[in-house]
Formats: structure tokens, C-alpha cells, sequence
């Protein structure tokens, strides 16, 4: 009798939580950050822009439900259900959360360290409207792995993660990152970090083809995808060896390198330098944009980083919320910067957006990311509405820099079916922006709550949580 009684409760217990399994139990630290969070939530009244890349629609009304997005359609057709909260947006958009895929969770704090400043990031990309994100690389082993377990848990505030492992990379100067030996090496961790929680991998500059393609076969035989920043192994190498994602648009392919020798790396700077002679209408770069489109390899817009190295370019949003000495250190960088009248970024920041326009209008897929590495002043959540900017800035229009932003990176990470974009039936990621970001794409930075699963995040709070420690934690 006792065991039965068990075995019931057991049962209900199963039953409540798969009735319930699109939210998880939110510790109080979570829901310290939460402002909008009932059964049934109606938001009227809205403009929908919907991450497709279609016309903005005015005058919506949307009602969630279990997480998902249950009923939309004009304010005058879809009534809010009785008991429904009710949040009129009139004036103001929504957009699918944001879907990013060269985000990181460290930052250049040091001469050639790299601070492990995930418990500040994740707060910030959801701040952004950062919903979903891949982490482009890791430089600590399992930090990223551990977060995204704590956030899908709960217990933690934060986007959804695709995790990546540590870099594969063949002998290089970092000192956070190991060098393959050879092939069978890129294959033992490969599995290892997939035993151990990696949802993703990156290549990254001196590996080799042999290495690569070792990696790419094991990391496909687990059903996960593999990126690269590479320069050892050309796009074109890459490709045939099957990698599903290149990174940083085209500056880091060696391929137009006169004399470039397999396998090693000639230097970044000698391969942006071909980059920045490079004509959209050059045949052989018309040649690679098609293999890269009929092998179907994305390629990651990570404007953002280049943008803090170019002269003559703004301050980058978000610097108030670094600890101080980030924040001078940032600013004296870029001082530095604007004096560079050398700069090779001066001629490769516009020529990397004219490349990007070009391989997106052959109709390859390009996706999105900010990169917080560089020299540092890329800060989360605020770079991710910065790199919508520069999309625009590249020839996007604004709906087609949303679409980047969001569905095709969901398309990337095969999440489409739930994620991605505004339809009846998907997950409820959303952002609600106080203007129309459609026209404006600067009103992206004006987001007014953070629906992650239906749940309303509040931004404000999320920020001054962390604001002023970003660096340290
Ligand atoms: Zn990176």
C-alpha cells in the first residue's frame, strides 16, 4: 500500500512537472530580476516585428501561454483571455529575442588573460535581449558548461546556451588554450569535452586540415556543429573538410594569400590585408562565396570587435557598466586608436560589411555575433544591439538585420522550429522595445522587458545588478 501510494505521487509529480515543463522552478535570486510572470499574459496593442524579415505589423495582440506564444492577431480580433495580465504597448514593438552565436563569457582584463566574467555576461545578454546565445570559444573548461545547466535550471538568470568547448588549436602564445598534437589528439578532446557538456566546438588559428578534419568528423558524429577563426586552414579548406561555421565575416581567411603555405597561419594581418584589396565583383572571391553558400557553411558577423580597433569610430556602448579600471583602460585604447592613422581598419572595417552584404545576397547564411574580445569596450547585451547598427550601416535594412539577429542565427543552431522569430506556436522569447526598431534600428537599445519562455525580465535591474563590477565577476 505504502509503495503504491508512492508510486502515485511519484506519477503526479511527473504529470505537474511535464504540465509544467516549459518553466523551471526559479531560485529567489532569479526571480529578484523577474517583473512579469502569470499563467496567461496578453500583451496589446503592439507592433510586431516578427524576425522573418516581413513588414512590421501594427496594432497585435499576443497571448502566452505555458511558455509559448498561444494566440496572435490584430488588437481587434484577439481579445485577452479573462485573468490574463494585461500589458498595453501601445507605441511600442516587439521582436524575437535575440539569437547570437560569437558571444563569449570572458574578457580581456590583462596582458593575455582573459577574466571569467560569466556571472556579470549572462545578466547582461539578457538584459540586451539576448534570449539564446553560443558561446563562440572557452578559455576556462567548464564554467560555460555550468552555467548553462544552472539557467536552464533556474537557478540562474541568463540566456539559453549552446556551449562551447575549450578552442582546438594547434601551438599558439595563449596562455588559457592547449595545443593539439595531431589528429587522433583533436578526436580525444573532442570527446572529452562532450562527455564532460560541451553542446558545441570552435577551431581555432594554427590547427591543422588534418586536425580539423578529424574534429569536424567526431564533433558530426555527436550531432553537434563546429566553427572556426581560423588562418592556418583557408575557408576554402575548411569547407571541404565539412565545417558547418566561419567566424568574423571574411577577415580571417587566408585564402587570397599569395604562396600561402598548408597548414600555417601567415599572420592575420597578412590576410586582411588581401581582404581589404578584395572587390566584391573578384572572381575568386565570387568562387569562394559559392562554395560556402552550395556547402552550406554560415558565416558570423562579428562587426562589433572590428569596430572598437577602427579610428574615427564612437565609443561603444555600454562602457559604464565596466569596473573603472576597465572602463579607463577601454577609453585610453581607444584614444590611442583614433591617432592610427596607419590603421588597416581604417579600409577593412567597410570592405568586411561590403563582403558580408555580398555573401548574404548570393544567399549564404549569415548570422550574427559581437565577440567581447578584442581590445576590450565590446560589452554584452549592449554590442548585441550595437551589431544590429553596423548590419544597417552594412546595407541591411533594418527588418533584414533583426531576421540576422534572430531567426537566422535559430536556423544555424537547428532551433527554428521554436525559437527564432514571433509565430503562434514558438517558445515566447521576446523583446519589448519603447519605439520601432523596424524603422529605427537605434530603438533597439531601447528594451523595456526581456520575455524569456513567457517570463518578463527586467532589464534596469539586471544592469545595476552588475553595474560597475563587470570585470571582476
Ligand atoms: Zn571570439
Amino acid at each position: 500500500m505504502k509503495r503504491h501510494s508512492t508510486f502515485l505521487a511519484a506519477t503526479i509529480v511527473l504529470l505537474l512537472a511535464s504540465l509544467d515543463a516549459q518553466r523551471p522552478q526559479f531560485s529567489n535570486q532569479v526571480r529578484s530580476f523577474i517583473k512579469v510572470d502569470a499563467p496567461v499574459v496578453a500583451l496589446t496593442n503592439v507592433r510586431v516585428i516578427d524576425g522573418t524579415g516581413a513588414p512590421a505589423k501594427p496594432n497585435q495582440t499576443l497571448v502566452l501561454r505555458d511558455g509559448n506564444i498561444a494566440e496572435m492577431g490584430d488588437a481587434a480580433a484577439v481579445k485577452a483571455p479573462e485573468g490574463a495580465a494585461v500589458i498595453d504597448l501601445t507605441g511600442k514593438s516587439i521582436m524575437p529575442g535575440i539569437v547570437m552565436v560569437h558571444e563569449h563569457l570572458y574578457y580581456p582584463t590583462g596582458p593575455s588573460v582573459y577574466g571569467q566574467l560569466g556571472q556579470s555576461f549572462i545578466r547582461l545578454y539578457l538584459a540586451g535581449g539576448v534570449t539564446t546565445m553560443r558561446t563562440g570559444g572557452n578559455v576556462n573548461g567548464f564554467m560555460d558548461f555550468t552555467l548553462k545547466r544552472q539557467i536552464d535550471a533556474g537557478q540562474l538568470p541568463g540566456p539559453a546556451i549552446d556551449a562551447t568547448a575549450p578552442y582546438l588549436n594547434g601551438p599558439n602564445p595563449f596562455l588559457q588554450m592547449r595545443a593539439l598534437n595531431d589528429a587522433d589528439d583533436a578526436r580525444r578532446q573532442v570527446n572529452y569535452w562532450a562527455d564532460m557538456g560541451a553542446t558545441s566546438f570552435k577551431a581555432y588559428m594554427n590547427i591543422t586540415r588534418a586536425a580539423l578534419g578529424a574534429a569536424v568528423e567526431e564533433a558530426h558524429k555527436r550531432r553537434m556543429k563546429i566553427t572556426g577563426h581560423l588562418c592556418s586552414v583557408t575557408y576554402s579548406e575548411a569547407a571541404d573538410l565539412g565545417i558547418d561555421n566561419l567566424e568574423h565575416g571574411f577577415l580571417a581567411s587566408t585564402d587570397f594569400v599569395p604562396d600561402k603555405q598548408v597548414d600555417t597561419c601567415p599572420g592575420q594581418g597578412q590576410g586582411q590585408q588581401t581582404i581589404a584589396a578584395l572587390d566584391e565583383d573578384n572572381e575568386a572571391f565570387q568562387a569562394l562565396v559559392k562554395k560556402l553558400v552550395d556547402r552550406k557553411v554560415a558565416l558570423t558577423s562579428t562587426l562589433t570587435v572590428f569596430e572598437t580597433l577602427t579610428p574615427g569610430r564612437p565609443l561603444p556602448p555600454g562602457l559604464e557598466v565596466l569596473a573603472p579600471q576597465l572602463k579607463d583602460q577601454f577609453e585610453r585604447a581607444h584614444a590611442r586608436t583614433a591617432k592610427n592613422e596607419e590603421s588597416r581598419y581604417r579600409t577593412l572595417l567597410p570592405k568586411a560589411m561590403a563582403l558580408e552584404h555580398a555573401f548574404a545576397k548570393a544567399g549564404g547564411l549569415l548570422i550574427a555575433g559581437t565577440d567581447p574580445t578584442g581590445g576590450g569596450g565590446v560589452v554584452p547585451g549592449f554590442s548585441n544591439h550595437r551589431q544590429l547598427e553596423l548590419l544597417v550601416e552594412a546595407g541591411f535594412t533594418p527588418l533584414e538585420a533583426i531576421a540576422i539577429g534572430t531567426l537566422n542565427g535559430a536556423k544555424y543552431l537547428g532551433r527554428d522550429a521554436r525559437i527564432g522569430s514571433i509565430e503562434i506556436g514558438k517558445q515566447a522569447d521576446l523583446v519589448v522595445v519603447n519605439g520601432d526598431p523596424s524603422t529605427t534600428i537605434g530603438d533597439v537599445r531601447k528594451v523595456e522587458t526581456v520575455f524569456k519562455q513567457a517570463v518578463g525580465f527586467d532589464p534596469v535591474e539586471l544592469i545595476e545588478f552588475v553595474t560597475g563590477r563587470v570585470g571582476l565577476w
